[in-house]
């Protein structure tokens, strides 16, 4: 099988009705960046950029950043590279922000809450990626949104950024494509109105989980309601690809789920663009496009998600799984 799948793993993986899905990788310690390499994936679905800041022992400057953007876009030979404006908070904490304790931080002050506030902070790294946007297909992506004020807040302060680089006279691209992740199930909710701001959205379906089974990612306890087949996670996955289809908005995966094989159909009868994931998982997943046809599974989407119960979700899905792999 290994041989299969390393044959699928140079070739744009496209359904065999003709739906091509870009299959990208998600990247975010010094190590994946040292050891990039891009030839056998279609670009960075998601790039976590929250490593550069607890490598640092203070804020990284503008400079630092922008060395290390400008490299990834570089190396990644002209494929698409997203990166995640800070996401820091929630199980990820910086020393040096000398923030409070919180009793429930993923529900607390992180992510976009924090860059909205720290205007200073948020801003240098927009300018790091807004110049690296020259040397390559470079997108950015705010994390955690819950309504549509978050999203036009930041757009404001990346408006400012660009008017800053335009005055001084620095190189930056301007017409950047801006997305977020949907991980809550406010923005879920909200898709409709989210997509006539940003050119793609990205399902962070770690977060999204967590946030719509109500069971903390990190607490083994609850592990087993922390489940990607939950049948609300599929339901509201599926909303957020009607409202991106309406508008005309690309739509991607980049939780651990976009690598299940026993959910890869499902994400492709639901029509998504892009699917981002650990390497090893990439040939594995574009061979298994490669076998299956879109319609048909659009079918089995229809019964799947009019089940009510979990377990025979699961039992469906592994039977179309053991047929295409
Ligand atoms: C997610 O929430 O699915 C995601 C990809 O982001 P992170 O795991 O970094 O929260
Ligand atoms: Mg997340």
């Amino acid at each position: 099988k290994k041989a299969l799948f390393d044959s699928a793993k140079s070739r744009p993986a496209v359904t065999l009705d003709g739906k091509t899905v870009r299959v990208n990788i998600n990247s975010g310690d010094s190590d994946s960046i040292a050891n990039f390499k891009c030839d056998e994936c279609d670009g960075v679905g998601l790039f976590r950029t929250e490593f550069i800041y607890m490598d640092h022992s203070d804020y990284p400057t503008e400079e630092e950043q922008f060395e290390i953007y400008r490299s990834m876009a570089q190396m990644n030979q002209g494929k698409e590279l997203i990166i995640r404006t800070l996401d820091i908070g929630g199980d990820k904490q910086l020393e040096y922000m000398d923030l409070p304790k919180e009793s429930n931080p993923f529900l607390g002050y992180r992510a976009i809450r924090l860059c909205l506030e720290r205007v200073d902070v948020f801003k240098t790294q927009l300018r790091a990626i807004l110049r690296a946007g020259v040397f390559g297909d470079v997108k950015i992506m705010f994390p955690m949104i819950v309504n549509l004020e978050e999203l036009l807040k930041a757009k404001e302060i990346l408006e400012e950024a660009k008017k800053e680089l335009k005055a001084e006279g620095t190189d930056f691209r301007a017409d950047i494509p801006v997305g977020i992740m949907v991980e809550t199930p406010a923005a879920v909710l909200l898709s409709d109105k989210l997509a006539e701001e940003v050119s793609f959205f990205s399902i962070g379906s770690n977060d999204l989980i967590q946030y719509t089974t109500a069971s903390d990612r990190m607490n083994e306890r609850v592990q087993s309601l922390y489940d990607s087949f939950n049948i609300s996670v599929l339901r509201s996955i599926r909303m957020v690809c009607e409202n991106a289809a309406r508008h005309g908005v690309a739509v991607g995966i980049c939780g651990e789920a976009a690598s299940d094989t026993k959910l890869v159909p499902l994400w492709v009868a639901m029509g998504v663009d892009e699917l981002s994931m650990v390497p090893s998982q990439v040939a594995k997943v574009k061979y298994m496009i490669g076998r299956l046809s879109k319609e048909e599974m659009q079918r089995e989407l229809a019964e799947v998600l009019a089940m009510g119960r979990i377990q025979d979700v699961k039992d469906r899905l592994a039977e179309i799984e053991s047929k295409l792999l």
